[in-house]
């Protein structure tokens, strides 16, 4: 049914239930101001976002939305504050529902998606979504290409190692919260 040209807006949203049932495939890319929360969180967003994107019927029949994102993005170096660009890529397999009881009955190891009451889902949210759990928690250049080596090489500076945060523990409270509502007594 398709009549898309090779390089087509992927649409915002799409009846997912629809979707599933048809094998339907989208390919495409998404415009960056189309991304706010991503926009927000690097210094630049550089290029359309290529995606694809496949709904199907998994073998226990579970609805699925399957997909694949590139990105190019442009981050601030935190060691010398300059800005480099970073190749954003991302992946999810959402298993997709239509209500918290669906949700809550889900295996563990699935990744639920609430579609909205009409059966749609938003496409853009959840690209967004993967993408901002793509991205480096902190973000520095190769070292070889850091203006802050360079400053300091007279010296004795010493390196200030950060903080590191465990990037998992972050990426697990994230989806946590995204699929936890407790708060739905039965
Ligand atoms: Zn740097």
């Amino acid at each position: 049914m398709s009549t898309a040209p090779k390089t087509s807006v992927i649409p915002r949203r799409v009846d997912a239930l629809k979707a599933c049932t048809q094998d339907a495939s989208y390919k495409g890319i998404i415009m960056p101001d189309q991304l706010p929360r991503l926009s927000a969180a690097v210094v630049s967003i550089q290029r359309e976002v290529t995606a694809k994107i496949d709904f199907f019927r998994d073998e226990s029949g579970y609805r699925v939305m399957s997909g694949e994102f590139d990105a190019l993005v442009s981050v601030e170096c935190q060691r010398c504050l300059s800005t480099f660009d970073y190749d954003l890529h991302a992946r999810m397999d959402l298993f997709l529902v239509i209500s918290e009881t669906q949700l809550e009955s889900l295996p563990k190891e699935c990744e639920g998606w609430l579609l909205d009451e009409d059966g749609e889902a938003d496409l853009y949210e959840a690209v967004e979504e993967d993408l901002l759990l793509a991205l480096p928690i902190v973000a520095y250049h190769d070292k070889a290409d850091c203006q802050a080596e360079g400053h300091y090489s007279t010296g004795d500076f010493t390196e200030v190692v950060p903080d590191k945060k465990n990037p998992f523990e972050i990426l697990g409270s994230l989806k946590l919260a995204t699929k936890t509502d407790d708060s739905e007594e039965k």
